[in-house]
């Protein structure tokens, strides 16, 4: 059985770019991914560039449409892309009577300047995962299709990589890419050092048939379950593969009594947004299933590397993912060119790992928008109608609904006068830990601990 430098465990943006720049480096390289077909997307992913305008884990990244390439001038790559994609303008959130809309980002303007005024683009994860798998192969990787990675363990300086199928891989290093719900960070025993907070759930149809005020803008109904009110928060975005599809996705925290795709059907069929969708035509389903997690403490143990969704909260993005699969392979190769294979070898990965993730974004600021619809209908829907004023948009997740949320704040007396019930229960939300505000998702959530 041959060692190899490096066992990558799976095929997503994390793994095939740590694929490729670990073997153009000049490793030795096995890629384990358990779908047959590497490149067919099987989860829901809104595949917006995220995110263009502004830093995001301590990058700037973009997409550069005349030489066909995203670029990451801080890590300091470039990856071709000469797929197919959209762009869109504005971010619009309509209450649940469809009476009244907060628009994020001026979409006329923004259209009106073209490519210049675009919020970012949406794009195909499978002509990216293509491209890169490409590469991995050029550079000379050994990728194994249909490898399932059931077992781990650390047996005199030696990984070892067990596969459902019974076969095993051995390797110096390993890299834990295998995505938000990973075993291998089970395994090594990080979640247990880790915040459960809950699990989230989600569906997604690329459609067409579908009649919208703005077309080319992220189109965002916010409704209600009626038994549990938890938000049926609807995400309808330009489809990057023809004119005239869409994505439509709606998602949220498990509960027992709560079914996403039939909310997501009612929505079509049977709520004041039916009228945006004249003939409606399913193209291709998914689903996902995310247990949220607050960071793993550190992205090593037993010379894995944790890179991508397996060590963060909820999602890296693709764009987070590829940055960390590039900064991990580099680590490896100068761990290994030191005759180091060990934490101290690597260390510019971790280091580098904790100033983009947890020292740049705040993962409660991201729990914070799961729970600030937890209100209910008529609250969300009276609060949301006191913005009246165009906003500027960030597609920062972390920024999401500070915009909304400063106008909001700016009209607090009127508020006071109209309904001081409100005024009591955001005082009494405030003072409670995330953790507690959190209560509800986590009894219906299910952890991989
Ligand atoms: C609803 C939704 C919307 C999103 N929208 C966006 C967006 O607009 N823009 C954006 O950039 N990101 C978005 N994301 C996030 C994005 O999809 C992920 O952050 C990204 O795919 C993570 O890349 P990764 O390589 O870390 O993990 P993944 O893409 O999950 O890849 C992990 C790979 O590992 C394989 N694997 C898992 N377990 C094993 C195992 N035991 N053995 C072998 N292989 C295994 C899996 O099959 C998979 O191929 C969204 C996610 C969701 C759920």
């Amino acid at each position: 059985m041959s060692l190899f430098d490096v066992v990558i465990v799976g095929g997503g943006p994390a793994g095939l770019m740590a694929a490729k720049v670990a073997g153009e480096n000049g490793l030795s390289v096995a890629l384990l991914e358990r779908k047959e077909n590497i490149a067919e997307i099987q989860r829901c992913c809104a595949t917006m560039f995220a995110i263009e305008d502004e830093y995001y884990l301590g990058e700037r990244m973009y997409f550069n449409e005349e030489k066909r390439r995203l670029v990451f001038p801080v890590t300091g790559f470039t990856v071709p892309y000469d797929g197919p994609y959209k762009n869109f303008y504005a971010w619009h959130l309509y209450t649940s009577d469809a009476q009244h809309v907060i628009k994020l980002g001026s979409y006329e303007n923004n259209v009106a300047k073209g490519s210049r005024g675009r919020l970012s683009v949406t794009y195909s994860k499978a002509h990216l995962i293509k491209s890169l798998l490409a590469d991995a192969q050029k550079a000379g990787v050994k990728i194994f299709p249909g490898a399932n990675v059931v077992g781990f363990s650390r047996q005199k300086d030696v990984n070892q990589h067990i596969t459902a199928e019974g076969k095993v891989f051995e390797s110096v290093f390993t890299i834990a890419a295998d995505g938000i719900n990973s075993r291998l960070v089970k395994i090594l025993g990080l979640n247990k050092n880790r915040t459960f907070y809950g699990t989230l759930v989600g569906v997604s149809y690329y459609m067409t048939g579908l009649h919208l005020p703005y077309p080319e803008a992220i189109n965002y109904p916010m409704l209600f379950h009626k038994k549990t009110q938890y938000p049926i928060m609807i995400w309808i975005e330009p489809s990057p593969f023809a004119e005239d599809e869409f994505w439509v996705y709606t998602g949220g925290p498990a509960h027992p009594e709560l079914n996403y795709k039939q909310e997501l059907d009612r929505c079509i069929t049977d709520s004041p947004f039916s009228k945006w969708f004249p003939n409606p035509v399913i193209r291709k389903q998914q689903a996902h299933v995310a247990n949220i997690w607050s960071p793993a403490p550190t992205p090593f143990k037993d010379n894995v590397l944790i890179a991508g969704d397996a060590g963060w909260t909820v999602e890296a993005e693709c764009t987070g993912s590829m940055m960390c699969g590039v900064k991990a392979a580099h680590a490896i190769t100068e761990a290994l060119r030191d005759n180091k294979p060990n934490v101290e070898g690597v260390k510019n990965y971790t280091g580098w790992w904790q100033q983009h993730f947890p020292e740049s974004q705040d993962h409660t600021e991201f729990l914070q928008i799961l729970t600030s619809a937890l209100v209910g209908e008529d609250v969300s829907t009276y609060l949301n109608k006191l913005v009246t004023e165009t906003l500027p948009c960030s597609l920062n997740p972390y920024n999401l609904l500070k915009s909304v949320n400063a106008s909001i704040m700016g009209k607090i007396g009127q508020i006071q006068q109209e309904r001081p019930d409100i005024i009591r229960m955001m005082q009494q939300i405030s003072t409670l830990p995330i953790k507690e505000q959190m209560k509800q998702f986590i009894v219906t959530g299910f952890p991989n601990t």
